[in-house]
């Protein structure tokens, strides 16, 4: 039997400033993660490049998460974006602000990040057992007692803190452990979904279109009228994807879109206006040019094969034939193309999972489980999620640094 003061459970990036802010207090602090190293998903991250945080306000923050905002108004105040990025650049790491105060490391590169925490890691006298799955958390009537392993092996502990991440890429560890724990401990668990994922759509005829991309186009989604979205869209074999599809799925992610599905619409081009692509039609309405020729001008040459017969006009109608109908249609589809969405692709595609363990039985300020005392939970286990933009690594590693900071505390206290 193993003896330790405080067990991370998780070695993400929650579970590694967790156990950072504890053994600063001078615990003794064991980390476990199930994996062969720490971060597996940090790493992948931003593409590899890892978007760590917004250097948007707290306001922005809170807007930007879609569940639960106001939980983290302590930890996002404990531990804010500027003091995320001074962690890192006091220890030699530079960052650069990209689009819509996204920050990424200079080296464009995760692993920078991830052993700059390994190093603390390591320098704070942090035991980290790799490839150990905890199995379930030990209590003593509502007190915490440590871990058990799928072994049976016992690790003892004063306090516990789970940080095991969500269910979605499972291949990186995240497997939705820490959900069944917490249940098996009498916490309840809001329904588990995929959130920042990708939409599968009616119409076939996009689908076979997979791998063509548009820049800069615009979403929204009809009937709700605030949800709009910018930005890159990729379509697929199942559908559409893109950062603003990833967005929108999280405000969608409620409706059950088999039976009722949503309509989205894009706009190309939201930088013409109507207006605009009328002159630009009439000025060469006279020309005997094929119009799916002077199309490509606008979109490539195989979207325009499909859309045209979707759209009920023939491929090889002249720009002089074209009627005013069909280029009515063909300038509703450029500013506002219709397509039903079906579903959402599958929790193990999505970046992040919505639902978790439900905050209200958890304090804020601690982290700590108000059911189970000395049980703390930090990071995407927790029923949180935000858009893209860095807002759910600022989440991690907030209410991680919250977790280890308490749980530290309050040891402290115990023995004073
Ligand atoms: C492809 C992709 C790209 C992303 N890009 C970004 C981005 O650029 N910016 C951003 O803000 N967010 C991004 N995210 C989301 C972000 O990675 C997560 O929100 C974040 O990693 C959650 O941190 P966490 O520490 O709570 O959990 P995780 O990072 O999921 O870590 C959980 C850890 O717990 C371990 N574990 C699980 N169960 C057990 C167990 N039973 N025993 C022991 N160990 C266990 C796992 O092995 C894992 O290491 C991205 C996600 C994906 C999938």
């Amino acid at each position: 039997m193993e003896n330790s003061r405080i067990i991370v459970v998780g070695g993400g990036p929650a579970g590694m400033f967790a156990a950072l802010q504890a053994a600063r207090g001078n615990h003794e602090v064991l980390l476990l993660d199930k994996n062969e190293m720490l971060g597996r998903k940090l790493k992948i991250t931003g593409g590899g490049r890892c978007n760590l945080t917004n250097i948007k306000d707290k306001k922005e923050h809170q807007r930007a998460t879609i569940h639960n905002p106001k939980f983290l108004y302590k930890s996002f105040d404990a531990l804010n974006p500027k003091e995320l990025m001074k962690y890192f650049e006091d220890r030699g790491c530079t960052f650069k602000l990209e689009k819509e105060g996204t920050v990424f490391p200079r080296s464009d590169d995760s692993s920078e990040i991830i052993n700059i925490l390994l190093e603390d890691l390591l320098e704070h006298g942090v035991k980290i057992w790799y490839n150990h799955k905890v199995e379930k958390v030990l209590i003593a009537g509502e007190q915490v007692r440590g871990v058990a392993l799928p072994d049976g092996r016992e690790i003892l502990a004063d306090k516990v803190i789970i940080t095991t991440g969500g269910a979605s890429y499972p291949q990186t560890g995240s497997t939705g452990d820490g959900y069944t724990m917490a249940e098996e401990l009498g916490h309840s668990i809001e329904k588990i979904k995929p959130a920042l994922t990708s939409f599968e759509v009616k119409e076939n005829w996009v689908k076979s279109l997979a791998g063509i991309s548009f820049s800069d186009t615009s979403l929204g989604i009809l009937k709700m009228n605030k949800l709009q979205e910018w930005g890159d869209l990729l379509l697929t074999h199942y559908g559409i994807s893109g950062p603003p599809v990833l967005k929108l799925s999280s405000y969608i992610n409620e409706v059950d879109l088999k039976k009722t599905p949503v309509t989205v619409e894009i706009d190309f081009f939201p930088d013409k206006t109507e207006e605009e692509l009328k002159d630009w039609f009439l000025h060469h309405s006279t020309g005997k040019k094929n119009l799916n020729n002077v199309l490509t001008e606008f979109w490539p040459r195989k979207f325009i094969e499909e859309i045209l017969p979707f759209l009920g006009i023939p491929k090889d109608r002249k720009m002089n034939e074209l009627k005013k109908k069909e280029r009515n249609k063909l300038m509703d589809a450029m500013k506002g193309l219709h397509l039903t969405v079906t579903g959402l692709r599958p929790i193990k595609d999505a970046i992040v999972t919505a639902g978790g363990i439900n905050v209200k039985e958890v304090n804020p300020s601690t982290m700590e489980s108000k059911k189970i005392s000395g049980l703390y939970f930090a990071g995407e286990v927790l029923d949180l999620d935000a858009i893209t933009g860095g807002y759910n690594l600022q989440i991690a590693f907030s209410t991680g640094f919250v977790a280890g900071q308490s749980a530290g505390e309050k040891l402290n206290k115990k023995y004073e």
